[in-house]
């Protein structure tokens, strides 16, 4: 039989209503034959009971005393709470199911709590429940230690479990549902007439995810992405498909009609702080100085710009002052801009298409915004611009590419 791996968020499960509709889902893929596999997050977001970040807030006075093991512990009821909820509605339906945490379904991890990679999938007691024809409801975002200690897989993780699951279990498709219609081409928070997109391909989804549109975890495409899983982000509300998520379309899209319109989706990336650091002249040593202290601080560095005068880079903003200091005991005078923003602008079409970045300034420029540094790949155009700029840029680029009329959306 086949088998489909149905991902439901903190918003799909958070009141009855909608987890009415998580069973409808569910019945219309039984109903279509295939074996299910459900995996849910903890309901609601931040300030409903049950959410992640509200069962956070209950040791917040003391989340300094609190041990890794035992936060991840913590976080990990949330998603056990939505699972067993799930699992008496379903029963009520006449619906044959069983709850299995992440340990129990086989997903081991190493032990970096809170952010645990998962290292192998043993799907065996799955299968065997599935193939006892119950429907299998998987706890999202944990995973399990070789020695048994419950691990989580980092926040969105639930994305990740689903997509590892679906690679275990080959499953012919992994539904993503959630509260919007798809990967859209801006965060609908942000930009009013952002479209939904018919597909888009893993490379795209990654570079969108990595550049901050939550909607999917980063590591949940690239797992997918290792076997070809095609995954579809889609809204709980309706039963339209949403946006396909594969390698194919790629070629196709490059070849075709769009290649006048590259650009896919424009993200953004709030609080972080550009350095600069001017280099004396004949100081070449001075670039691996800076970088290797960094390195050996843990402080991840994005947005690197070296040239023989100067080096730029950017920091979250929480790490901006321990950066700062080190490089003063370097000896070096580094100039720190904090509270800035990297603005994406994404798509597999950019590559040799001219015209790409003058569209870009000239969109920034309309609207009086300062490019602070430029960055791109064959895929991504990234400029860094003031916080307060951020959803003004966003806005003007997604304009700019009349992203809204994009001829493939859904
Ligand atoms: P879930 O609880 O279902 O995991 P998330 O909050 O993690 O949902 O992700 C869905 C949210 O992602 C949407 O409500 C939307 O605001 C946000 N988002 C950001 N960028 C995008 C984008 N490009 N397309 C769609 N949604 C986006
Ligand atoms: N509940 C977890 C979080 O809030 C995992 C998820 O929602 O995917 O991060
Ligand atoms: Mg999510």
């Amino acid at each position: 039989m086949k088998i489909r791996v149905q991902k439901f968020g903190g918003t799909s499960v958070a009141t009855p209503e909608l987890r009415a509709r998580v069973v409808h889902h569910i019945r219309k893929a039984l109903a279509e034959d295939y074996q299910v596999v459900v995996v849910v997050s903890a309901m609601g977001r931040k300030g409903e009971p049950y959410a992640t970040d509200t069962l956070l807030g209950l040791s917040e006075a003391y989340s300094q005393s609190l041990g890794s093991r035992e936060k991840d512990l913590l976080m990990s009821c949330g998603e056990i709470i939505s699972a067993t909820t799930l699992s008496s509605i379903l029963s009520h339906h006449e619906i044959k199911n069983t709850v299995l945490t992440g340990g129990q379904a086989g997903i081991i991890t190493n032990n970096q709590h809170a952010n645990a990679q998962i290292i192998t999938i043993n799907p065996k007691r799955v299968q065997t429940e599935l193939e006892h024809g119950r429907v299998v409801i998987v706890t999202g975002f944990q995973g399990q230690t070789t020695d048994g200690e419950v691990t989580t897989l980092g926040r969105g993780g639930s994305d990740t479990s689903a997509t590892a699951l679906g690679v275990a279990l080959n499953a012919d498709c992994v539904d993503i549902f959630t509260d919007v219609e798809g990967i859209m081409t801006a965060d609908p928070r942000i930009v009013e007439d952002a479209a939904p997109l018919a597909t888009v391909t893993y490379t795209e989804m990654c570079n969108l995810a990595f550049q901050g549109a939550k909607v999917i975890h980063p590591r949940a495409v690239e797992i997918a992405m290792q076997t070809n899983v095609p995954i579809r982000v889609r809204s709980t509300l309706s039963d339209d498909l949403g946006t396909l998520v594969t390698n194919l379309g790629e070629t196709d899209r490059l070849a075709g009609e769009v290649k006048d319109l590259p650009i896919i989706g424009i993200t953004q990336m709030p609080n972080v702080t550009q350095i600069k650091i001017p280099v004396r002249q004949g100081h070449f040593d001075s670039q691996l100085l800076v970088f290797k202290a960094m390195a050996e601080h843990g402080i991840s560095v994005d947005f690197i710009n070296v040239n023989p005068s100067e080096i730029a880079y950017t920091v979250n903003d929480h790490a901006a002052e321990q950066a700062k200091q080190i490089l003063l005991d370097l000896n070096l005078e580094p100039e720190l801009l904090p509270n800035c923003a990297k603005v994406s602008t994404v798509g597999a079409g950019i590559a040799g298409v001219p015209g790409v970045m003058a569209k870009i300034t000239e969109a920034l420029t309309e609207e009086d915004i300062q490019i602070l540094q430029s960055a791109d790949s064959h895929t991504t155009i990234w400029v860094l611009v003031k916080g307060e700029d951020m959803i003004k840029a966003v806005r003007a680029l997604h304009q700019k590419f009349d992203l809204h009329q994009l001829s493939y959306h859904i």
